[in-house]
């Protein structure tokens, strides 16, 4: 049997890499991410749980080797531990690894099972280890349940990433200390800017930090060596002798990453965005609803090659300004 063309966009890059949003909905509410009152989708919106498997299926026979999945939060999504196990059971089987990024709210009831299942490694988000400032910031006393699951995740032998949003004015001054508790706890940790993607209550603008001036404190505190490590995406990773550990820099409004972008996003419904930073969209559901899934899906993903932008164009909205794309990152997944 000829095996099905892997996925190379018009640029010539390979896509290997998958982020599977779940689900929309999320037990937290951060403030830079959605409205305290969200609207979220009607469940026949979102793609079944034999529709994630059939389309992570399609990926990873395109020649995917990772999957991440996310959300909103993906914990709270029932039935998702069937899909991590049946991706899990891909591994060595075309797949690499299977990955996710969570709130860790519900981590500590979860974890074994992750590792069970083959997941190695989780990525958490944590902004801050301030109980109130979490709070504010996610709309929910939730920091203690937040801290039992990276305790869990570790004690099941998971890897844990911490990332975190840079916020002028919130959690700027505590970043230091964020990153000293992350690598002594054995983490890595990341900061990320934040990203115009969907309306919120305030305006996020208020509280954009620029890593470029969180990089030039860090460097007149600690030594920072850039590092070789690369994951095919906007971070920039650097190791800190002091903490012995490695911090990753995310400055997703910067396009000079895009040249090396070796991933695509699938949402909740099931559309397939090639670029986060882009308007350009397949629908894969349909494609799975349709009479013949299979070839429907190959097409989807066809097409998808065919439109991956060669690099994205969002920039930080000016204040008061609507944000670069309406979508919300909970329904793109992060
Ligand atoms: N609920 C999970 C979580 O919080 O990890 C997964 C989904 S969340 C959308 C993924 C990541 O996106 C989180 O690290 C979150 O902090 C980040 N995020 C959400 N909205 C963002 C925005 N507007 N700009 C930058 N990062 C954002
Ligand atoms: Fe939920 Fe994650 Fe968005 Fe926070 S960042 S509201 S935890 S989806």
């Amino acid at each position: 049997m000829i095996s099905p063309a892997p996925l190379v966009d018009q640029f010539a890059r390979r896509i290997t890499y998958l982020r599977m949003s779940v689900t929309d909905r999320c037990d937290l509410r951060c403030a830079y991410c959605m409205p305290e009152r969200m609207t979220f989708l009607p469940r026949s919106e979102v793609l079944s749980l034999e529709e994630l498997r059939g389309a992570a299926l399609g990926f990873i026979a395109r020649g995917v080797r990772k999957i991440r999945l996310t959300g909103g939060e993906p914990l709270v999504r029932r039935d998702v531990m069937d899909l991590v196990r049946a991706l899990g059971r891909q591994i060595g089987a075309g797949l690499d690894e299977v990955t996710l990024t969570t709130n860790g709210t519900q981590l500590a009831q979860h974890a074994a099972a992750l590792a069970d299942a083959g997941v190695r490694r989780v990525n958490v988000s944590l902004d801050t280890r301030d109980r109130a400032l979490f709070a504010k910031l996610a709309r929910r006393d939730a920091l203690p349940q937040v801290l039992g699951g990276i305790a869990a995740a570790r004690a099941a032998g998971l890897a844990v990433k911490i990332n975190a949003v840079a916020l002028k004015g919130l959690n700027q001054a505590e970043l230091p200390e964020l990153i000293a508790w992350a690598h002594g706890e054995g983490h890595e940790i990341t900061l990320i800017e934040v990203m115009p993607l969907g309306e919120v209550d305030g305006d996020r603008t208020d509280h954009y930090l620029p890593l470029s001036g969180v990089a030039e404190d860090l460097a007149a505190r600690w030594t920072l060596t850039p590092s070789g490590h690369r994951s095919g995406g906007p971070a920039r990773y650097f190791d800190i002798a002091e903490t012995g550990g490695r911090l990753g820099l995310i400055t997703p409004l910067t396009n000079n990453f895009c040249e090396g972008c070796n991933r695509v996003r699938v949402s909740a419904t099931g559309q397939l965005y090639p670029c986060l930073g882009g308007a350009e969209q397949v629908d894969l559901r349909a494609a799975l609803r349709s009479g013949d899934p299979d070839a429907a899906l190959a097409a989807a993903l066809d097409t998808a090659m065919r439109i991956k932008p060669e690099r994205h164009h969002f920039a930080i909205s000016a204040r008061g300004e609507a944000p670069a794309l309406p979508r919300h990152m909970s329904h793109t997944g992060g």
